[in-house]
């Protein structure tokens, strides 16, 4: 299959009604968000629903997200739309907040893989906006990744994961939060299933408190039922290694600086992913600056970026931990799944 690739600057219009066009065929179309780039197709067609996860090699059991151009776009995807989801919707949409409520009967099965409950959002980028409008129906869509790497935060990104797989990719350049929504379920106690850029503290002035799943920070126990399927996944793993480094920054600088000798010891190729205040501590060994520890949204930006660009070219990432609040909890989610878990605190 040829993949077109529009760009959204310079072939604006072009690009999304063509998109919007072969979304209502029944194609795929790669677009950017302001989180990460989406793999769309028509949300209400379960066959073209079916091709994401073939062109991914997505689980079938992982659900996906509606993404809507408009607020009262949701009313016909839910059974109704519950007060806490209005007062979300007012103070966060359009934007990176993802929610969770019982579905309608015109949401296929494919989309929600089973479950009956859907995942809406509205998108905060004028071009996957756009898109839905130019399409008529809502866009389920996942990342625009290969299953099990890093999300797509450039239109290269998804040029390396998905030429020749889909029908088209719509370029909007750098994502400007670069990790995935937030995403909160309202069914029950309203419970956060994944972290993003929408910060529990910021949900807390809306809903008051919320719960945080446990899976967001630790890795699922055996037997364990995942809240959300696609916890159960391994994700974000770049090909090589992945260490985490927990503490004070001098004390995870120490770690990190022991476990790149022992692994030149053995042979083995290393990159540290410092931030501005620690790069001191790693003078004369090879590391890259992701972004600064005290606004941990710079380092949500950088972290998929940085994996995909180390990914096979090192043996050995070694990662420094950063408390998990504000979107700090977004970046240690993210970073914890990347490593597999695999953290050192002494
Ligand atoms: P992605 O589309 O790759 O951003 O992933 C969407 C995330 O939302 C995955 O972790 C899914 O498991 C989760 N998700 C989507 N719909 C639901 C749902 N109805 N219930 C629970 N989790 C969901
Ligand atoms: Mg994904």
């Amino acid at each position: 299959m040829k993949t077109e690739i529009y760009n959204a600057k310079t072939q604006k219009e072009n690009g999304t009604n063509l998109g919007g066009r072969l979304i209502r065929a029944g194609g795929l179309v790669a677009f950017p968000t302001e989180t990460v780039y989406g793999l769309g197709a028509n949300g209400l067609d379960g066959e073209a629903v079916n091709k994401i996860f073939d062109a991914k090699g997505r689980p079938s059991d992982n659900p996906l997200i509606l993404h809507i151009a408009k607020k009262s776009d949701v009313k016909p995807l839910w059974r109704h739309v519950p007060d806490d989801a209005r007062r979300l919707m007012d103070a966060f949409w359009p934007g990176p907040l993802t929610l969770i409520y019982l579905k309608s009967d015109i949401v296929p099965n494919e989309v929600t893989a089973g479950l009956d409950t859907v995942a809406v959002r509205m998108p905060e980028n004028k071009t996957a906006l756009a898109l839905i409008r130019a399409a008529g129906v809502p866009i389920a869509a996942p990342s625009a990744n290969l299953s099990g790497k890093p999300s797509p935060t450039t239109a290269e990104h998804v040029i390396e994961d998905m030429d020749g797989r889909i029908d088209m990719i719509i370029d909007g350049g750098p994502c400007r939060v670069g990790v995935e929504s937030t995403v909160l379920s309202l069914v029950g106690t309203p419970t956060i299933l994944r972290p993003g850029g929408i910060t529990k503290e910021m949900i807390e002035t809306v809903l008051g408190s919320v719960q945080v799943a446990r899976a967001v920070l630790n890795p699922l126990q055996e037997g364990e039922v995942a809240e959300s399927p696609g916890m159960k996944h391994r994700h974000y793993a770049p090909d090589c290694q992945v260490i985490v480094a927990q503490g004070s920054p001098r004390h995870a600088a120490s770690i990190i600086n022991r476990e790149y000798e022992l692994a030149e010891i053995e042979g083995k190729s290393c990159i540290i992913f410092a931030t501005e205040q620690t790069k001191g501590y790693y003078r004369g060994r090879k590391y890259v600056i992701i972004g600064d520890r005290d606004m941990p949204s710079t380092l949500c930006a950088a972290l998929f970026n940085a994996l995909r660009e180390e990914s096979g070219k090192v043996d050995l990432i070694l990662a420094e931990g950063i408390p998990a609040e504000d979107q700090g909890l977004a970046y240690m989610n993210r970073l914890l799944r990347a490593s597999g878990f695999t953290v050192l605190n002494k």
